[in-house]
Order: C-alpha cells, then sequence, then structure tokens
C-alpha cells in the first residue's frame, strides 16, 4: 500500500527546487544568456586541485575492489581520524574518532540527527529565517519546527529564545555561517547561547541539544566562527563539505558529538542507530577517503567576494534594503513592492530569486551569488528597473 504521507512528501513543493526547474527549462528554451539564476546555492569555486588529485591518486593507488567496497557503518578510520583532528584543533579540545560519524552531507546528518534526539511532541527551536528543509525534518521525526525571530540584523534575540526554549524543547537548531541572511554568531553571541542552553537544560532535567548545522563553516568573510564544541557541552556539530570543497552532488559530510557531553556514547549509538533506520549506512567510499585527505582545505572563495562587494555596491547605490552578509554566499533583501508582485516581475526579466516565505519571514527575497561573476554584472539594470517599478518610475 502507497504510504500517502510520503507521496505527500514527495508531492509537496519546493519553493528553491520549482525555481531552479524553472530556470533550466527557461535557459533551454530561450538561452543561457537570458536568465539570471539566483535560486539555488550550487558553489560555483572550481572544486580544489587536492580532490582532484586525491581522486586520481586513490584510483591508481587502491585496489578497485577495496576503494569502492563498504567501509564500516559509521565510515573509514582515515576519514574519522581526520576530521576528528580537525576539530580537535579548532575548538581545542580533544575529539575522539569514535564519536564522528561520516554521513551523505548536511541533509542526511539533519534527518538523522533529528530522528536520534527529537522523540514524538517535542519541540525543535529553531532561530527564524532558517533553511527550509529543517521543517521537513523535524516535522518527520515527529517533532514540532518553533520558529523563533531574531534581531534586525538577523542575529539572535536572547529573550525570544529565552520564551521560546521550555520543557518540551529537546532541541535547538541553529545554522552560522546562515543561510538564507548571511549572518555569523559572534562568539559572544555563541557563548550566550550556550550558558541559555544550560540554564534551560538545569529546568527540564535533562538536555537541550545544540544542533549547529555548518556547512557554510569556512565561509565567514571575517575569517572568525565559534566553534560549537567550545561553549556548550551537549552540542551535536552537522557538518557538510557540499560547500567548502564545492563537492554538492557527491554528498559526504559528518556529524561530530561533542566529547564533553555526558551521555555522548548513548548518543552517538541513537545517531548510528537512525543512520541505520533511514539505510544511510557507509557514505559513498571514494568520498570518505578524499576528504580525509583534504580535511582542512577548501575551495577558492574569491568569485563569492567579489560577487559579494559587486552586489553590495550596486544594491546599497540602487537602495534595496537588507543587513549586509558577513558569511555563506546569499544576500537576504526586502522586497520593494508586495512580494507577489514582485515575484513575477522578476520572473518575467528572467531573475529567479527565492521569496522568503519559505525560510519562516514575509517580505523577502533571497538571492544566492555563487553563480560566475557575469550573472551579476548583467542582473544589475533588471534590479535597477525592478526597483523603479516597484517605486512607479517606469521608463
Ligand atoms: N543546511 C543548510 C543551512 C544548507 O544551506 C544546506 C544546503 O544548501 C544543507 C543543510 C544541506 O547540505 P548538503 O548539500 O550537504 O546536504
Amino acid at each position: 500500500m502507497i504510504d500517502r504521507n510520503m507521496q505527500k512528501l514527495g508531492e509537496e513543493r519546493s519553493a528553491i527546487r520549482e525555481l531552479f526547474e524553472y530556470g533550466n527549462a527557461l535557459k533551454r528554451t530561450l538561452g543561457e544568456d537570458t536568465v539570471f539564476d539566483f535560486s539555488i546555492g550550487n558553489p560555483s569555486a572550481p572544486t580544489p586541485e587536492c580532490v582532484r588529485e586525491t581522486a586520481i591518486a586513490l584510483l591508481r593507488e587502491m585496489p578497485p575492489e577495496l576503494l569502492h567496497g563498504y567501509t564500516s557503518a559509521p565510515g573509514c578510520e582515515e576519514a574519522r581520524a581526520a576530521v576528528a583532528e580537525e576539530l580537535s584543533k579548532m575548538s581545542q579540545i580533544r575529539v575522539p574518532s569514535r564519536l564522528i560519524y561520516m554521513t551523505c552531507g548536511a541533509s542526511a546528518s539533519l534527518a538523522i540527527a533529528l530522528m536520534a534526539l527529537v522523540t514524538a511532541g517535542e519541540e525543535v527551536v529553531v532561530p527564524a529565517p532558517y533553511f527550509p528543509e529543517y521543517a521537513v525534518f523535524v516535522r518527520e521525526a515527529g517533532g514540532t519546527l518553533v520558529p523563533v525571530p531574531t534581531d534586525p540584523r538577523f542575529h539572535l534575540d536572547f529573550d525570544a529564545l529565552d520564551r521560546a526554549i521550555g520543557k518540551n524543547t529537546a532541541a535547538v537548531l541553529v545554522n552560522s555561517p546562515n543561510n538564507p541572511t548571511g549572518a555569523v554568531y559572534s562568539e559572544e553571541e555563541m557563548r550566550r547561547l550556550g550558558l541559555l542552553l544550560e540554564k534551560k537544560s538545569g529546568e527540564r532535567g535533562a538536555p537541550v541539544y545544540l544542533l549547529a548545522d555548518e556547512p557554510y563553516r569556512e565561509l565567514s568573510f571575517s575569517g572568525k566562527v565559534t566553534p560549537p564544541f567550545s561553549v556548550y557541552s551537549n552540542t551535536v556539530v552537522l557538518y557538510s563539505y557540499s560547500k567548502a570543497l564545492s563537492l554538492a552532488g557527491e554528498r559526504i559530510g559528518y556529524l561530530a558529538v561533542s566529547p564533553r557531553m555526558k551521555e555522548g556514547e548513548a548518543v552517538f549509538s541513537a545517531l548510528a542507530g537512525a543512520a541505520r533506520r533511514f539505510g544511510y549506512v557507509c557514505a559513498p567510499a571514494l568520498f570518505q577517503r578524499i576528504v580525509a585527505r583534504c580535511t582542512g582545505m577548501h575551495a577558492d572563495f574569491s568569485v563569492y567576494e567579489e560577487n559579494r562587494a559587486l552586489l553590495l555596491k550596486h544594491f546599497r547605490g540602487m537602495g534595496y534594503e537588507f543587513s549586509e552578509p558577513q558569511g555563506a554566499f546569499y544576500l537576504f533583501a526586502k522586497c520593494p513592492s508586495l512580494p507577489s508582485d514582485f515575484f513575477e516581475r522578476a520572473k518575467k526579466k528572467g531573475v529567479l530569486v527565492v521569496p522568503s516565505e519559505s525560510f519562516g519571514i514575509e517580505g523577502y527575497f533571497r538571492l544566492s551569488y555563487c553563480v560566475p561573476t557575469e550573472r551579476i554584472q548583467g542582473s544589475i539594470p533588471r534590479f535597477e528597473a525592478l526597483l523603479k517599478e516597484a517605486n512607479g518610475k517606469i521608463e
């Protein structure tokens, strides 16, 4: 019998994917040059040479049946050890490889962590705006997503968090550098969050877990991102190489449990159980070995920096309202007119940006600037026209 809930989920719309497919169809019929597709966060920085060289070396060095064979369910030892070493260096806390579970990217990490740490009826507190798939993963784990507003710069609002986290809160899920806003939480902010969660865990009599979703960890323009393990013991890090190494299609990432967590081994077993339940054991073997040798490296992000500078200059000059992104590769700006009107007009001009509704907030649009710089340059006159139209100055 068909599980109608799964059918419904399969048919549920994803605003980002829908736009991405629409853009691809438009490019096929009208040509690449007429479409300014800023819908999806598909990295445009070239995958670094170390990835290609390691892939070639591994293909030459290792017997194919070994290279392409199963690894242990949580991953091969080289990969887990390399990740543990990097996290230890970053957080200045010794992280053992036995607390690392290699996954098929951050999506798998999210699905596994939420399935493992949220029981039916519990709540997951998420600062809004947030990555839309969070809603799906929380719901499928039997939980309820509780969105919490952020401040005008999209940083944490501690009064709102204090009110939202209660006896029924299983976890707080944060994402810094942030998709869609580009906000990067400061060290002080992260420390305050750690203290709040200590207090709330005490009141609850059970841990409120911090789930730190970090696929953009290396993409902070100030170079600073506070390691979540250093601020709170009941933390699980969810990581992906999709953006750091421009490997989005290869599906590789990991989950890491803090060595300071009291019931860390039990939490790791629950993660392993959830991974087993989903059939997510043994992440892609070739890419586990590649990332083992490329951990600590990242793609050359200069294209994002150039695109960001160009957008900030022009968007400021034109008069768009936005909070300057400090990381990731997204610009989150206010719609200059009624959103439905703005998105229709943008689409007609071949400009594809994502409405903010699916991120849990109204009235904004997200522009993914991980595209070739010419696409940004070409889109500027169109954004200018959109603003003029919104202000009633149609020329
Ligand atoms: N979390 C956030 C905040 C993201 O932006 C993304 C992808 O864009 C993911 C998770 C999923 O990443 P992955 O490609 O590793 O599944």
